[in-house]
């Protein structure tokens, strides 16, 4: 890996790029997941790159809609393997979830480099690589349908990150909930999911784990009535403007963000 020079503005922007290049060369990343990271990067230097409190509001609605789920499945693409394969085991540790190998781009080489990963960061069940993996979920054409018919498809609650709108919306149709991570708050997936985190996966994924250790131990009662009050409409309108705000501030300020401005927010 290139050295990344110490104090560099961007250096943890290009961390990840590295780690997604490396994905890519093992075949664990499809090219086109470099390009979609790549409009996600965007979307994180509008928002300051950090975890914005409805990103947060939104963390624990995800996390009390996986913990009183009957049948929560996280779904893994290359990008979120090559990113945060830890937590992905964690959290479905923490919920008691399925983890499941779902590609927009499927080959068998890329689900082996996948359950590769997976494996080495602790996964012990990986669904959507075997024979079970010949369910189909209507609405959707080319092999983006094939579903494991143990795990999304017969799933009450999913876990999407970096995912496509027809998809998302295809498992609303099914009457799934549907949690989303996704940066852009504009994206279709973003306004079809019940509960959209507006965040960098690198960034909530720790934050699920930690959320899922400590509402692991609330009454259901408490976690129904997290999800009922969550309003991802008004999460996504207070990601815009928080964006919006963001960019006057820096436009008034003549380029440069105020010192004081992310404190203010
Ligand atoms: P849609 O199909 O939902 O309208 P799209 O076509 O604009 O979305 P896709 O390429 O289908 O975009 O999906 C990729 C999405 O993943 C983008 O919206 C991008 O913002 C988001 N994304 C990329 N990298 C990350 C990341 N590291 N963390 C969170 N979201 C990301
Ligand atoms: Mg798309």
């Amino acid at each position: 890996m290139d050295e990344i020079p110490p104090g560099h503005p961007r250096a943890e922007s290009l961390r990840i790029r590295h780690k997604l290049i490396h994905g890519m060369e093992n075949k664990v990343v499809a090219k086109a997941g470099l390009i979609a990271h790549g409009r996600g990067e965007a979307f994180d230097y509008l928002l300051g790159e950090k975890t914005q409190p409805p990103a947060m509001e939104a963390v624990r609605a995800a996390v009390s809609a996986l913990l009183l789920a009957k049948y929560p499945v996280i779904s893994v693409n290359g990008n979120l393997a090559a990113l945060s394969p830890r937590e992905v085991v964690e959290l479905a540790k923490e919920v008691n979830a399925k983890i499941e190998i779902n590609l927009f781009y499927r080959s068998q080489e890329r689900i082996e480099a996948i359950r590769k990963v997976l494996e080495e960061a602790g996964a012990k069940e990986i669904l959507g690589v075997g024979e079970t993996a010949d369910g189909e979920i209507p609405e959707i054409s080319s092999v983006r349908r094939v579903v494991d018919r143990r795990g999304i498809m017969i799933a009450d609650v999913v876990l999407v990150s970096i995912e496509d709108g027809d998809r998302t919306q295809a498992l609303r149709k099914l009457g799934k909930t549907v949690i989303a991570i996704d940066l852009n708050p504009l994206s279709r997936t973003a306004k079809y999911a019940n509960i959209t985190i507006v965040d960098n996966i690198v960034r909530c994924m720790p934050l699920l784990v930690e959320e899922a250790r400590r509402l692991k131990g609330y009454p259901k009662e408490r976690l129904k009535e997290i999800v009922e009050k969550y309003d991802n409409k008004k999460v996504l309108a207070d990601m815009l403007r928080i964006i919006r705000d963001r960019l006057t501030a820096i436009a008034e300020a003549g380029g440069t963000i105020p010192d004081d401005f992310e404190k203010a927010l």
